[in-house]
């Protein structure tokens, strides 16, 4: 089967990929000719997701994946949340966004977080939505060199070791994307 996963990030398609192995056909928007950026404009993870899955489905007729993740930290009341890519300005910067993170649990004694992720279907026309949950802990500062995005500053529960730390098939296994990502695997082998 041949499905596009509609993101522009080289980092969570080389993930998907990976988890996915050879079961179906995975198209980036790069394969199919699609440069533009798609916005995320909804309040919710999920509505988002959809937004980007029913664009490609829309625009190419083809069967469809996209995600959106973000962020939940329990001190800043579920904040970066949908904003977690611009949370520290439009241009995106990992680093910049880190360093807004730390700087606001600089006093913070509860350092709870968690990864969620949501992807959407679209397949034939009918939307399905998947959910992935990864919860840890936001580090005092960065560790590592791997992964991307957050990755050096959270401490999934029950590891010693960041996401960055971590070789990619032990994040890939524990990770909110994994996880969401397995639940879509396993719906899309019922089909089969
Ligand atoms: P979006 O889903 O493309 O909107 O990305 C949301 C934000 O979450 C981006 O800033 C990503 O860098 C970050 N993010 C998503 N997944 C991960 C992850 O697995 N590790 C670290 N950061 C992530």
């Amino acid at each position: 089967m041949k499905l596009v996963f509609a993101t522009h990030n080289l980092g969570k398609l080389k993930e998907v990929q990976e988890i996915t192995g050879n079961r179906f056909q995975l198209l980036s928007l790069a394969d199919i000719g699609f440069a533009e950026d798609i916005p995320e404009p909804w309040p919710t993870l999920e509505e988002n997701a959809l937004e980007k899955a029913r664009t490609i489905y829309r625009r190419f007729g083809l069967n469809c994946f996209a995600e959106d993740t973000g962020l939940e930290v329990e001190a800043l009341n579920g904040e970066p949340g949908v904003l977690t890519a611009r949370y520290a300005g439009e241009h995106k910067s990992p680093d910049d966004n880190i360093n807004l993170v730390l700087q606001k649990l600089q006093n913070a004694a509860n350092r709870r977080a968690r990864f969620r992720t949501v992807f959407a279907l679209v397949l034939n026309g009918n939307e399905y939505l998947f959910e992935g949950i990864a919860s840890g802990t936001i580090t005092l500062q960065r560790q590592g060199e791997g992964g991307f995005g957050y990755d050096p500053v959270f401490l999934p529960h029950g590891y010693a070791q960041t996401f960055a730390q971590l070789p990619a098939e032990v994040k890939n296994q524990i990770s909110h994307r994994g996880k969401a990502m397995q639940q879509l695997i396993q719906f899309l082998r019922q089909l089969e």
